[in-house]
């Protein structure tokens, strides 16, 4: 089905409709979701029992686990966290296992291999089915959590190198002690290095210390044809693609080499208001034209933070009550500065100067400038949607020329969109973080659900993210990878990969 966008005449301007409408649903709300609305548990198929004692010779029993309750945790319906949905029900993994050295993962892959079997690799679960596509052929978690050692660190010549399970986290932590980072923001507290690798994932400081393309100096990584190495060298074709930005579909990566850059002597959070998003982007803008070296700039909304910003708060009643509570929404403009204390306070001053706005305020820590706890929000999106409130977001890496009209276009659309299939106004609360080339937006809309809908409203998600592609499409967002790239990877993977035993995309 093809969804346009409602011409624009129809669209929703009165953004307080949508608390209005929800303070009258309030009192209808159930303390605790109907059971009609709780979504079934997924079913699952464990390996059957001579394939589980097969792979228990080749993996301690402890490290396999084919339970129903930890195979369902793991299933696509369970982790659904809002930045993924797959395109059909993908069946639950058939095993779960947690191997802890690069041997026993070597073993696996060849008995994977040899029942034709497929093989997920897993970090820190932030988002492992993104890419990934239903299969019929059962599949088997690799859960890297215990590939979680540091292996050595060179403050001399700057490099750290750890296994692929390490999260960002506590590499950082193990730094700090050295008065060392590696410059990169983890978007998730659980997130791992091996699922950023996996993933390209940009860090929030990649203004200031670069993503990983100039921070990752060697990949090791187990494929179902053999170990590879993979590092960058001037001149040549830049190999480390094979496992940077390929979601695991060629092989595990086990080790990491990454750069490392001195902690900074002096940090500063400041907080610039503005009444309009297109306010904010415009601030941000003179800033970028000038020039200024800030290590990173998020625009937020303080609604949304006001949604997630209290992890104590576990009544989602009070939680929306509160939100109808609040009035006004404004949108702050966040920048992280770091350096030695002349550079950051000569950077402040430029700030201050180009936003004619003196002092700045101030903002404590610097958690919410590289991201929000998204692990916190999932839960809380997970609770409006048993109240059956729609709750999903949506990201858009837009490139900065076209950031503005894109953002009108985008909340129009999707403001149309929610009216249309919930049958009430929705509300869509947009944030934005700054890389070199792109305005990351991320969407959170929060909407209605059709009436009689099932507790699940997929074909409405469906619809909206129809609507998303197209204006992503109009403004020549996600351009998908051109024919020559996808090309040259499907023949790497046949090489690494010949069997086909990495799950794909
Ligand atoms: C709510 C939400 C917000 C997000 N926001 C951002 C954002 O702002 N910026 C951003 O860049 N990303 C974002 N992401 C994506 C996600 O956070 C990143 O992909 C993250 O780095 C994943 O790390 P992970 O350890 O959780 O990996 P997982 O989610 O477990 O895995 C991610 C992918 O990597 C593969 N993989 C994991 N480990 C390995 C390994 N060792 N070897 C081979 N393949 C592996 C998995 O199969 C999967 O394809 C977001 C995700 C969510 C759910």
């Amino acid at each position: 089905m093809s969804i346009r966008p409602v011409p624009s005449t129809t669209t929703i301007r009165d953004f307080n409709e949508f608390w209005a409408t929800l303070r009258q649903m309030l009192p209808q709300l159930p303390v605790v979701p109907s059971p009609k609305n709780v979504a079934p548990a997924p079913q699952v198929s464990p390996l059957e029992e001579a394939l589980q004692l097969s792979l228990q010779n080749i993996m301690e029993p402890a490290r396999v686990a084919c339970d129903a309750q930890t195979l369902q945790r793991y299933s696509t319906q369970y982790l659904y966290t809002g930045a993924e949905i797959p395109t059909s029900n993908m069946a639950a993994p058939a095993a779960i296992t947690f191997p802890n050295s690069e041997q026993e993962i070597a073993q696996l892959l060849t008995w994977a291999e040899e029942r034709e079997l497929r093989i997920l690799p897993w970090g820190g679960g932030g988002a492992p089915y993104q890419h990934k596509h239903p299969d019929a052929t059962p599949y088997i978690v690799v859960d890297l959590r215990y590939l979680n050692r540091i292996l050595e660190i060179s403050p001399q010549h700057r490099w750290v190198r750890t296994q692929a399970g390490v999260t960002w986290t506590s590499l950082e932590e193990s730094l700090a002690e050295h008065n060392l980072t590696t410059g990169q923001c983890s978007p998730w507290t659980t997130a791992t290095v091996g699922g950023a690798v996996a993933s390209h994932s940009i860090s929030a400081k990649a203004l200031h210390y670069g993503d990983l393309t100039r921070n990752l100096l060697a990949i090791k990584a187990l494929c179902p044809a053999g170990p590879i190495r993979l590092s960058p060298h001037p001149g040549a074709t830049d190999d480390r693609l094979l496992m940077l930005g390929a979601f695991g579909e060629c092989g595990i990566i086990t080790e990491t080499t990454l750069r490392l850059h001195p902690a900074p002597q002096e940090q500063l959070n400041l907080v610039a208001t503005r009444s309009s998003m297109g306010e904010a982007l415009t601030a941000l803008e003179i800033l970028r034209s000038a020039n200024v070296k800030f290590a990173a700039a998020r625009i937020i909304n303080t609604r949304e933070h006001s949604l997630f910003s209290n992890p104590t708060s576990s009544s989602i009643r009070q939680l929306l009550r509160n939100l109808i509570g609040s009035t006004t929404t404004e949108f702050q403009l966040l920048l992280n500065l770091e350096g030695t204390r002349e550079e950051v306070n000569s950077i402040r001053r430029q700030i201050e100067e180009l936003l004619r706005e003196k002092p700045l305020q101030l903002a404590g820590g610097d958690a919410h400038l590289c991201e929000p706890d998204y692990a916190h929000e999932a839960l809380l999106l997970q609770q409006l949607r048993e109240q059956r409130v729609l709750a999903h977001p949506l990201t858009a890496p837009v490139p900065w020329h076209n950031a503005a009209p894109f953002l009108r276009d985008w909340e129009e659309a999707l403001h149309s969109i929610l009216l249309t299939t919930g049958g009430h106004p929705g509300k869509t609360l947009t944030t934005l973080w700054a890389t070199e080339d792109y305005a990351n937006l991320r969407t959170l809309l929060l909407g209605f659900q059709p009436a009689g809908a099932d507790s699940e409203p997929r074909s409405q998600i469906q619809d909206i993210q129809a609507v998303a592609l197209a204006i992503k499409q109009r403004w020549h967002v996600e351009e998908p990878p051109t024919a020559l790239v996808s090309h040259a990877l499907s023949r790497a993977g046949e090489f690494l990969d010949p069997n086909s035993v990495m799950l794909r995309g």
